[in-house]
């Protein structure tokens, strides 16, 4: 593997100044005159809500992902809590969650009084396993979330024979892995968030299919599932002012909207450009003792909405504040499990309050920079400055 040098042979790169974990504006740069007649068009059509840019992006979504039916929402934490509240679970009914994965995710079980249950993750993958969720299984247990982690899609095949066997409702937290697609034994490929009962994702502007502001939205292939979400996104109304059950209010605004259907048709470039940026960061960051690249998983193409490291020997924060004096930004993706985070304690149904795991990966893990739009000089950068520290 080739240490990046400088093009006078000297180690010693000369500083790129400047690097962003996400570079929104490169991105708009590329599309500014298509994007800014977008959101024009909005304004100039009074559309505001609901307009034909919304229908547009939920027609593209719905072809994108290979599902019957997408109800956009106004973001991804939205998404998920609308999908718990249509599957009308009790209060008290326990839904199995990781410990290792952002809020959102097991926040709003907690808020419609139902109890999480945290599981461990994969060590190399980050994802939860079949087998951990299996353990936790109890009479009580309604739902799983996988949440597909930093851009690969968990094993879904065993989890989905797990659901089928205890009757169990599968929603995928998929707001940070859109894109990728997850291959079944018998060879049958199918993008996350089309795997489960529900899907659920974010359009928040940093994720992989990001808009300029909020949004959410929540795929399912059952009909009457796609139903009774469209009635809770809408004030639990299909008639207007006859409110059938307690919903709430999410929506896709269309100015967001217009800017995701310029984005979409974009959506495999992007992956595609973030994976480069992750070939290079894999090629040249092997061979470091202590220093562990993500792993890709056979069954599941990686969209790398993070590349996230693993340091051993708590070195982490070292290697952070090294970094960042050399004005490489970086991210810890997540520093605390959810089990210890002061909103849960006491939430949890299983009384967890220690996953080996979650617990490693939360003081070894750290996030380089990743987005579509590096220049090579930039991601050498930041390679030699994490080779520096080693
Ligand atoms: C971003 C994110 C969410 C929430 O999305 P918002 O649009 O910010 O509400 C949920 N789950 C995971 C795993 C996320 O990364």
């Amino acid at each position: 593997m080739a240490t990046p040098t400088a093009k006078d042979g000297s180690a010693q790169l000369p500083p790129v100044t400047n690097i962003q974990m996400v570079d929104l504006k490169a991105q708009y740069a590329a599309m500014q005159d298509e994007v800014d007649k977008a959101i024009i068009d909005v304004v100039r059509s009074g559309a505001f809500i609901n307009g034909p840019a919304v229908k547009q992006f939920q027609a593209g979504l719905e072809d994108f992902l290979g599902a019957k039916h997408v109800i956009p929402c106004a973001n991804g934490t939205d998404a998920l809590q609308i999908a718990l509240m249509a599957l009308g679970l009790e209060p008290g009914d326990e839904v199995i969650v990781p410990a290792f994965t952002y809020v959102a995710s097991a926040e709003i079980i907690a808020l419609l009084r139902l109890s999480p249950v945290m599981v461990d993750v994969d060590p190399r993958t980050f994802n939860v396993r079949a087998e951990d969720i299996e353990a936790a299984i109890t009479p009580k247990t309604k739902a799983i979330i996988p949440v597909h982690m930093f851009g690969q899609s968990c094993d879904m095949e065993p989890i989905i024979a797990l659901a089928k066997t205890h009757g169990l409702h599968i929603v995928e937290d998929n707001a940070q892995s859109i894109g990728a697609i997850y291959t079944f034994s018998d060879g049958r490929k199918v993008r996350t968030g089309a795997l489960g009962d529900i899907g659920c994702t974010s359009f928040y502007p940093s994720k992989n299919l990001g808009a300029y502001g909020d949004g959410g939205a929540i795929n399912t292939n059952t009909t009457a599932l796609a139903d009774q979400i469209r009635k809770v996104a809408n004030h639990g109304q299909n008639r207007r002012y006859y409110h059938e059950v307690v919903g709430c209010n999410s929506r896709l605004d269309s100015i967001q909207a217009a800017v995701l259907n310029c984005k979409l048709p974009r959506l495999e470039g992007y992956c595609d450009r973030r994976r480069m940026a992750a070939d290079y960061y894999d090629a040249n960051l092997q061979g470091i003792d202590g220093l562990l690249t993500p792993a890709r998983q056979e069954n599941s193409t990686h969209v790398f909405h993070q590349y996230t490291l693993r340091v051993d020997g708590g070195r982490r924060d070292a290697l952070q504040e090294h970094l960042k004096a050399a004005g490489v930004p970086s991210m810890i993706y997540y520093p605390v499990p959810l089990y210890d985070q002061e909103a849960f304690k006491g939430t949890a149904a299983n009384d967890i309050d220690f996953l080996p795991v979650t617990d490693l990966l939360c003081k070894e893990v750290i996030s380089l920079p990743m987005h579509s739009e590096f220049d090579e000089a930039t991601l050498a950068y930041i390679v030699e400055t994490v080779r520096r520290f080693f």
